[in-house]
């Protein structure tokens, strides 16, 4: 029951009211009895600075960030995480001893979901990232301090990619990262032991293929941070050729229970918070 002593946390994003965090999270404070609600946000980029000092009061609990939000915060938060400088971008806040903290989960819930569920060993071997924004910076950094060989990274906007490549490359990484030009996106994917899709593109029905079919094969993993629909053109591509594949479901939902965790220091429920993912 809402009344005035009720945690109030959110998601800040535009457009943001599709998204699922709001059930996620609803359904983990049900669960556990925690008197807390979550709410979508959708200020305009000139609003923003107002919902951050809401957080850095308390007023509002903690908050996920979403597109296109992600970098935009960073300029309000009073103190960045390791993890939140390291990846470049912030999906979490909170206050802290009347400080606003930022930091990011979704580095994690990549990590859990590819290398811990999926089986997948970074060493030796070779992935083509596809998209360079926020979400691309968390999976780079991931697969990166993973020790992955070699990292292709394709963006249309070229020199989006490029910032991503500077970026990396600022912390040593043992991995080579390559710019990858959309020409030669057949062939690098081919040679890719991974093929990560960091873009929007599969969530609409018409949305073209992003590789042709005949790259896939058996030994190949292929993983779409897209989950609606649940299995884009991309993975239905890859699971004709018998590749490993995942969409974004529970890279979404282990994000989700890392910051539920850091907001109420329990240990959060993550099957629920899985299966209100999955049903909604
Ligand atoms: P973003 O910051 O907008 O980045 C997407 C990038 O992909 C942009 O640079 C975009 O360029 C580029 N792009 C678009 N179409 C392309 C194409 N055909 N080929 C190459 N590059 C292309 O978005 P984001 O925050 O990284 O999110 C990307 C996707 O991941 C979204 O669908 C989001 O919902 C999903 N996501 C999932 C999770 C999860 O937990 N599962 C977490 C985060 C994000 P332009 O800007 O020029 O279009």
């Amino acid at each position: 029951m809402i009344h005035g002593n009720t945690r109030v946390y959110s998601v800040i994003g535009n457009p943001v009211k599709h998204s699922k965090s709001p059930d996620m999270h609803n359904a983990a404070f049900q669960s556990l009895g925690i008197n807390g609600c979550y709410i979508p946000l959708e200020p305009k980029s000139d609003e923003l600075e107002i919902i951050c000092n809401l957080i850095r009061s308390g007023t509002i609990s903690g908050s996920n960030v979403t597109i296109p939000y992600k970098e935009d915060v960073m300029k309000y938060v009073d103190t960045l995480t390791e993890e939140a400088s390291m990846i470049g971008s912030v999906n979490t806040m909170y206050s802290l001893n009347g400080s606003l903290v930022g930091d990011n989960t979704d580095g994690l819930g990549f990590k859990r979901s590819l290398f811990s569920d999926l089986g997948f060993d970074a060493i030796n071997q070779s992935a083509l990232i596809i998209g360079a924004g926020g979400a691309s910076k968390a999976v780079t950094a991931k697969l990166c301090q993973a020790e992955i060989k070699t990292l292709g990274v394709l963006d249309i906007d070229v020199d989006k990619a490029n910032e991503l490549i500077d970026h990396i490359n600022k912390f040593n990484y043992k991995t080579k990262v390559l710019l990858v030009d959309s020409k030669e996106i057949n062939d690098f994917s081919r040679e890719s032991n991974l093929i990560v899709n960091c873009t929007p593109i599969g969530m609409k029905q018409d949305d073209p293929l992003l590789v042709s079919p005949e790259v896939f094969s058996s030994n190949q993993y292929v993983y779409d941070l897209v989950y609606i629909p649940s299995e884009t053109k991309l993975l239905k591509a890859a699971i004709a050729k018998g590749a490993n594949v995942t969409n974004g479901i529970d890279m979404l939902a282990y994000q989700g229970a890392e910051s539920f965790s850091i907001w109420e220091s329990v240990e959060p429920p993550y099957e629920i918070m899985k299966k209100e993912l999955r049903n909604g």
